[in-house]
């Protein structure tokens, strides 16, 4: 497995499959403004495919598709059944907005993933049109439950908590925990790319001390659960009597540097090195030159450089953060 230079064991590959959204929530992307890469410049399905050899072959094991949202590639459960087809690839899920799942359940699940991540920040449909923006509550509740069905579980749920849009809701949203096996994850906000998102993120930050406290005056104590893996980047709780779990992914308040286990493939092919820095090595050139095993032993070579430079430690409470990059041009 690659270890980087921090010691930690990088062994999980984040592939954004595209930059475009079919939502625009408040926090992650402006209403106006928006430039999207050309397709010429989205890695195509086999090039991801590519990448994930590659990285299976220096010790990688575990692999999310995101975006964007992944669930506008046409050609998403082609890219799944090419990376589930791979000796090595051990987990492999998927982070989306739910709107599309309906459909796109079963044939997510045929083609080998194994589970999913839901963004769902509240169960009110005025909020959720309010905070993710062109979002319909019903549609991804179809989604989350056609996910369930289809057996991509354990269903996991992110709720991005804003003040002055869900802050309240965050009750309700843990309570789906006491009759369903889910996992309710609350994530704080984090400034990415310095524009109108990244301004909002730092106004509405609510942090997870706060969340965690109004959830315990309404429902309960939460009871800590034993990390099941270290990497995790949520702290897990149960509610009394409760079926599911209630997770705390905080950036800000508890940052997770030191377990950080991941590196991430942006949609126009570049090793991004960590969320919360603009670092990158292009790996898209090395795929695209002529060479007999399609660029593999390079990428490999790139990706365990990307690896050995990888930052640890953030800045976001001196308020720096991306410059280049905003949060759906790097897939969260
Ligand atoms: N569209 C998919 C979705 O929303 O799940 C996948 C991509 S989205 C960029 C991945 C994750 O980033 C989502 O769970 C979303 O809640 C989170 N996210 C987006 N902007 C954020 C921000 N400013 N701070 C914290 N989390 C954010
Ligand atoms: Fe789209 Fe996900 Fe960003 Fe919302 S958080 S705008 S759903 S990419």
């Amino acid at each position: 497995m690659p270890v980087d230079s921090f010691n930690r064991n990088i062994d999980y590959l984040r592939i954004s499959v595209i930059d475009n959204c079919n939502l625009r929530c408040v926090y992650c992307m402006p209403l106006d403004g928006l430039q999207f890469l050309p397709r010429a410049e989205l890695l195509t399905a086999e090039e991801i495919e590519r990448v994930v050899r590659a990285a299976v072959r220096v010790g990688f094991r575990k692999f999310r598709l995101t975006g964007g949202e992944p669930t506008l590639r046409a050609d998403l459960v082609e890219i799944v059944e090419r990376l589930r087809a791979i000796d090595g690839v051990g987990d492999l899920a998927l982070t989306t907005n739910a709107l599309l799942l309906n459909k796109l359940a079963r044939p997510l699940k045929a083609a080998g993933l194994k589970r999913i991540n839901v963004h769902l920040d509240s169960l009110r449909p005025e909020t959720l049109e309010r905070q993710m923006r062109w979002g319909n509550f019903a549609r991804i509740w179809d989604g989350i439950l056609a996910a369930e069905d289809a057996g991509l579980t354990p269903i996991k749920l992110n709720v991005v908590v804003a003040a002055g849009y869900n802050e309240a809701e965050v009750v309700e949203l843990a309570q789906l925990t006491v009759e369903r096996d889910w996992h309710v994850r609350f994530i704080e906000l984090m400034p990415l790319g310095g524009g109108e998102c990244a301004r909002l993120s730092i106004k509405r930050y609510v942090s997870n001390i706060a969340t965690r406290r109004r959830i315990e005056s309404a429902l309960g104590p939460l009871a800590e659960l034993a990390a099941a893996n270290p990497a995790d980047e949520a702290r897990n709780y149960r509610l009394p009597g409760a079926r599911g779990v209630v997770g705390f992914i905080s950036p800000v308040s508890e940052p997770y540097c030191g377990n950080c286990n991941r590196m991430r493939l942006t949609a126009d092919g570049k090793f991004h090195l960590c969320l919360l820095n603009d670092d990158e090595l292009d790996v898209r050139k090395a795929l695209r030159a002529p060479s007999l095993d399609g660029g593999i032993e390079e990428v490999g070579a790139i990706l365990l450089r990307a690896v050995a430079t990888k930052p640890t430690g953030h800045h976001l409470l001196e308020g720096r953060s991306t410059r280049e990059r905003s949060m759906y041009q790097i897939g969260g």
